[in-house]
């Protein structure tokens, strides 16, 4: 037995697996539910239980995680009979740690308190390596007495964990994040594609920028993508599409120009239309290499 809250983990993606893992390292009774079977098994390898439904997963949770793709699956898992919020107890925490659109966050807080239940948006960054090492940056949105009875938990999941302010707060953070991290990415591929064409050593030149102002978390973590052009997700570029999309809208509603953004969604936008779309977001390249004439 354990005095820790017991979790239900719906959501057992690439993110979602190995955060509900780490919360079950860390002495969480972790009952989870997701569409893959072979993800259900890898919970229940890890320690955790497999639930047959949504409702037997949160019937007796004291917090629900939700990590699902976008806000449509989130309003799916939440609302409705089958629902979370229509099967959890009166006074559990619901914390949304997908990306979604700020507004729905908005919406999910003030629906979910006529039932009795708090909420969070805790979206996070760090991908999947992130994940897996327990290292996310996680931007939260709510109430400052809920953040605090969750920041243990956050804690089991990422390191830097911080209060951004009121409900859907977390989300607009995420969403500059996945701006930055976006045109990120599309510089570095941009760099490579003109180093490769340049006839210099590609790895000598991405160690000697990833050392000076050019360094960044993204080259260091998608260096070996570039290298290797292995693009297995990671974070899928069609999950990127979604975010350029949340971005481009909400800077849209607050007046904001994001004209090197918006050239930047188009690029993901496009690499997915021709294709690409179940790739990792490094799979910018791909993009960079064809505008430059290269077969990929
Ligand atoms: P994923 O597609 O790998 O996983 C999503 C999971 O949601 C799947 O296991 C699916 O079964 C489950 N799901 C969908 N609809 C469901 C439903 N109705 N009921 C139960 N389960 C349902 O996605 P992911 O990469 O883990 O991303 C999840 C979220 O985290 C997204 O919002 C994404 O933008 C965000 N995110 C991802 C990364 C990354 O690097 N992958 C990094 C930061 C944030």
């Amino acid at each position: 037995m354990t005095d820790l809250p017991k979790v239900a983990w719906i959501g057992l993606g690439i993110m979602g697996s190995p955060m509900s893992e780490n919360l079950i390292k860390a002495g969480y009774d972790v009952t989870g539910f997701t569409l893959e079977q072979d993800k259900l098994d890898r919970l229940v390898a890890a320690g955790g239980t497999a639930a047959g439904s949504i409702a037997d997963a949160v019937c007796d949770a004291d917090v629900v995680i939700t990590m699902v793709p976008a806000s449509p699956q989130v309003e799916a898992v939440a609302y409705g009979p089958g629902g979370i919020l229509a099967n959890v107890r009166p006074g559990a925490l619901l914390i949304d740690m997908s990306s979604i659109t700020p507004q729905t966050s908005v919406d999910l807080a003030k629906a979910a308190a006529e039932k009795g239940v708090r909420v969070l948006d805790a979206p996070v960054s760090g991908g999947e390596a992130g994940a897996v090492e327990a290292v996310l940056s996680i931007m939260a949105g709510g109430e400052q007495a809920d953040f605090d009875s969750a920041r243990p938990l956050f804690e089991a999941l990422g390191r830097t964990v911080v209060l951004c302010g009121p409900h859907g707060s977390g989300q607009t953070v995420k969403a500059a994040n996945q701006l930055i991290v976006a045109v990120n990415i599309e510089a570095c591929a941009e760099a490579v594609v003109f180093l490769e064409k340049s006839g210099v050593d590609l790895t000598a030149a991405l160690e000697v920028l990833g050392g000076g102002l050019a360094g960044s978390t993204v080259l260091a973590r998608k260096r070996d993508n570039f290298l290797n052009r292995d693009f297995a997700p990671g974070f899928r570029v069609d999950l990127h599409h979604k975010d350029m999309g949340i971005v481009t809208e909400a800077a849209r509603t607050v007046g904001a120009a994001l004209p090197v953004g918006a050239v930047v969604a188009q690029l993901v936008a496009s690499l997915r239309a021709q294709g690409d779309g179940g790739l990792d977001h490094s799979a910018l390249l791909r993009g960079v290499e064809r505008l430059s004439g290269a077969e990929v």
